[in-house]
């Protein structure tokens, strides 16, 4: 009767909303480019394309001990990796965790806990001796908006995740770390500062030389590439032009940022998250498509289905009411339940949200909701992709290491990414190969601290 049809009309519409159609794709793949284009010529556009000062990708016959630092939020992690030459990598690790009251103090008293940390943790890897020479250089995993002026050189433009220690706005945070060894008379050079996309690249390409782009999704999103170095008009390097000027560089394009609404399927479910964000207008693509999102976006058009009353009889739930309280890896689980009576989602919506006695029918829209979600953030995701790819022109061949728990533990999220590469760039796509990451970010930046100062 009256009522199918409405329902129908529903998720014909909700289809509609989310989804991304070929053209649709091509189209926001030929955006992409430009956009990728403009943030190269100059800074004063949506993508940052931010220049790394990374030149050079390992061979994997890189040798030594090598340091990282890695500070990204609530911990922090002290790591020795250890490069075999041959693609291999051993490690020790120390994982610390950052006090609310370090994170709001002078920033001196946060470096020197980090000086004190890397103390013990030299005196600890000496103990307990090695084939190889003690390590001497170090790279830095800082992820906070740092504005990097070279390999070894970056102000800090903001605090975020809590961080306010006063005195650090517009200090060179290679520098700070620097002082703060030579307080305690710790001898150790600051090689690099480093982004953790940028890292996970350089991490993958130690094992895999076919490594050309590295895609983070996880809590946010975010992807680098190599560049030829003659496509960044924005970055000059000193002594440019002579005979040891490198051809390439890792540009880390933030490309979390993009934004354009003509392209990009937004709806209203995300204009009310923007909308009610910390960042209303920034990180729009990052929006769309991250694990911090993608459950609030669910949650959005199950409160509004309710209130049409298109689901559980228009009976509203309390724990469904709270902002971000329907978490992504929900999305998961119902998309993993292929029992026919739908029984896990049953489980997730009446135990976890005390829903009273769904129906199937209420059961089949949800997860029909989150597989439009969950789709549409791995379609844009392989749009980035291939964007890339497009912009590098490296259509007969090229790895892609993609770290972040979306990639690692959503199903059929990569499955949905390959398939979309395929709709965009047809036979070439299968040229195109996605590999699994983990913890990229400290054991690329002593990698990059292994292949720049080698090269001294
Ligand atoms: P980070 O990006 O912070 O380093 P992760 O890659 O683990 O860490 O990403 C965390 C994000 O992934 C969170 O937003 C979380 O909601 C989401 N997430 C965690 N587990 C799952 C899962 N099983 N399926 C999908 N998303 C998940």
């Amino acid at each position: 009767g009256s009522h199918v049809s409405s329902y129908e009309a529903v998720l014909v519409r909700l289809e509609k909303q989310f989804s991304l159609g070929q053209e649709q794709l091509q189209r926001l793949v030929r955006h992409l480019v430009k956009q990728f284009r403009h943030g190269l010529s100059s800074d004063d556009h949506i993508l940052k394309m931010v220049p790394t000062y990374v030149t050079e990708l390992p061979s994997g016959k890189e040798q030594g001990s090598f340091m990282a630092l890695d500070v990204g939020g609530s911990n922090f992690r002290v790591c020795e990796f250890i490069l075999e030459g041959n693609g291999v990598v051993r490690s020790n690790q120390r994982k610390y965790v950052i006090s609310d009251v370090l994170k709001n103090s002078p920033v001196e008293t946060l470096f020197d806990f980090f000086a004190e940390c890397v103390e013990t943790f030299l005196v600890e890897i000496k103990a307990k001796g090695s084939d190889y020479p003690m390590p001497t250089e170090l790279g830095f995993t800082f992820s906070f908006p740092v504005h990097q002026t070279a390999l070894d050189a970056g102000t800090l433009v903001q605090w975020n995740k809590g961080f306010t220690c006063p005195g650090a706005i517009g200090q060179d945070v290679t520098q700070l770390l620097r002082d703060a060894f030579t307080r305690r008379n710790i001898v150790m050079n600051v090689t690099a500062l480093v982004n953790d996309t940028t890292g996970t690249l350089m991490a993958h390409a130690y094992t895999n030389p076919e490594t050309y782009v590295a895609v983070i999704l996880g809590t946010g999103t975010n992807a680098a590439y190599v560049e030829k170095l003659s496509h960044v008009p924005k970055c000059v390097l000193a002594g440019d032009g002579g005979p040891a000027t490198p051809e390439y560089m890792i540009i880390n394009t933030e490309w979390g940022a993009y934004d354009e609404e003509t392209v990009l399927p937004i709806t209203s479910y995300d204009q009310t998250l923007d909308r009610n964000s910390t960042n209303p207008k920034s990180q729009i693509l990052e929006k769309m498509m991250s694990g911090m999102y993608l459950g609030e976006i669910v949650r959005l058009v199950i409160v509004d289905l309710i209130s049409t009353g298109h689901l559980f009889h228009g009976v509203s739930l309390p724990a469904l009411a709270v902002p971000f309280s329907f978490e992504t890896a929900n999305l998961s689980r119902i998309e993993r339940d292929h029992a026919i009576d739908l029984s896990d989602t049953r489980t997730v919506l009446e135990t976890l949200y005390k829903a009273s006695n769904t129906t199937l029918q209420d059961r089949q829209i949800v997860k029909l909701v989150c597989e439009l979600v969950g789709k549409r953030s791995a379609r844009l995701a392989a749009a980035g992709i291939a964007a890339v790819v497009t912009k590098m022109n490296r259509f007969n061949g090229c790895t892609v290491a993609i770290d972040g728990s979306l990639f690692e533990h959503y199903p059929h999220y990569a499955n949905r990414m390959q398939d979309t590469l395929r709709e965009i760039l047809g036979i070439a796509a299968e040229n195109i190969v996605l590999e699994q990451s983990r913890d990229g970010s400290g054991k690329g930046a002593a990698i990059i601290a292994a292949v720049h100062s080698l090269k001294k």
